[in-house]
């Protein structure tokens, strides 16, 4: 006998494997020039040169033994000295190493903070549509729920009518992810500070601390002058998921942390809590080699170029032939509403049929939208463009 829950969620085989699997076989048909795979955000642009020099430098300068042995759970102190060295450089945030725990990328991070923030199994973490599947999983398994709130599909902000009426006395947290995944979008500081003042109004309504999770792995993927607001500085009572799978281009070698700044309240207990969940799960540390590495590249920042040139590219041939798109000012994701009035799933399997491969909008909560990585090469985009002029025109 096995979990049901477990087996259902290792059983049930991800879209994004099956179209990967279908890309390649119909490659070997038609070419792989004809397959337009734009399913997958795996990075496409090398992490910067300095990362693989503090790889070396570290195997060279430092003890072996103490390269590869476990560091604490929450990982080595210099590293997160590191890390509040670069924020409080950037944004004045007044951050210390002991606000820091190192995880193996967001994904546990956020694991981590589920489980230390619910409660019972009524504990409520509203997030807001479009969103990264992955938390309804992560939720459930912490023991509580996910609810949603629909999407605003004018500018991809908050709806915070429904947003409202989502709040009732067993939400403990707002899971926020901006640049969003799948939109592209970035919350601006105005929708953050609506947020704020949303949350300590309900807050003291309810008579409890409601958190912001902000999940942030695409936080320096930005393009033009779009500013990412550091969300603490504008909402005390948050805590911040990272990781360093997309800013760095290093989403193999699992590395990021939970953030729990000094303002968010009781938080030494947060701080605590978030360590336990990660015990419970049986974190022990970071992979020590990349700590010692990360504690050196803090400060470097990816080189987005390839990235921009790629949304513009598909942005604009989009644009041309008549699909509505959100802005996709961060992130390499575009999201694109189904044209003409027609339903997703015959949408998406028209596209398929030409070997256009993409997850649809309701795999991210948002029936009547797609999503597009672009991060792939601009070949592919242009290769896809009349592909999709054809399917706009022949419904
Ligand atoms: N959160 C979002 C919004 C993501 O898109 C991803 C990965 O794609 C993650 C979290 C997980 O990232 P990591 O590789 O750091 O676990």
């Amino acid at each position: 006998m096995v979990s049901q829950k477990m087996y259902a969620l290792g059983a049930n085989r991800s879209m994004i494997r099956e179209l990967f699997e279908y890309g390649l076989q119909q490659a070997a048909i038609v070419g792989p020039e004809n397959v337009f795979d734009y399913s997958i955000g795996n990075p496409s642009i090398a992490s910067p040169v300095e990362v693989e020099q503090a790889i070396v430098s570290v195997l060279q300068e430092m003890d072996s033994v103490k390269v590869h042995g476990y560091t604490t759970a929450k990982g080595d102190v210099e590293t997160r000295q590191a890390i509040a060295d670069d924020l409080n450089g950037r944004y004045d945030a007044g951050l210390r190493a002991d606000n820091f725990f190192l995880t193996c990328g967001a994904a546990p991070a956020l694991n981590a903070v589920f489980r230390a923030l619910t409660l019972s199994e009524e504990s409520e973490f509203i997030v807001i549509a479009p969103y990264f599947p992955e938390y309804k999983p992560f939720v459930e398994s912490a023991g509580g729920k996910l609810v949603v709130v629909e999407a605003d599909t004018e500018e991809f902000q908050i709806r915070f009518d429904a947003l409202e009426a989502a709040i009732g006395p067993h939400t403990q947290a707002v899971i926020i992810n901006s640049p969003n995944n799948p939109s592209g979008t970035v919350y601006t500081a105005e929708t953050i500070g609506k947020l704020g003042e949303l949350l300590r109004r309900k807050g003291e309504e309810l008579g409890h601390t409601i958190y912001i999770i902000s999940d942030e792995p695409y936080r320096e993927l930005v393009y033009d002058d779009v500013v990412v607001p550091y969300i603490p500085a504008i909402y005390e009572n948050t805590i911040i998921c990272y990781s360093y799978s997309k800013s760095l281009s290093l989403p193999g070698e699992r590395i990021g942390y939970v953030c729990v700044p000094d303002c968010v309240e009781d938080s030494g207990a947060v701080y605590a809590a978030v360590a336990g969940a990660s015990r419970s799960f049986g974190h022990v540390c970071t992979p020590a080699l990349w700590q010692k590495a990360l504690a050196r590249c803090t400060h470097l920042r990816p080189n987005i170029e390839a990235y921009r040139f790629n949304r513009d590219l598909l942005q604009k041939g989009l644009h041309d032939i008549g699909y509505r798109t959100a802005n996709a000012d961060g992130a390499f994701y575009l999201f694109v509403q189904v044209p003409n009035g027609e339903k997703e799933e015959d949408f998406w399997r028209r596209a398929k049929e030409k070997n256009i491969l993409f997850v649809p909008g309701s795999g991210f909560g948002c029936y009547g939208w797609f999503r597009l990585c672009y991060c792939v090469s601009a070949d592919t985009i242009r290769g896809s463009l009349p592909v999709f002029a054809e399917l706009f025109a022949n419904q």
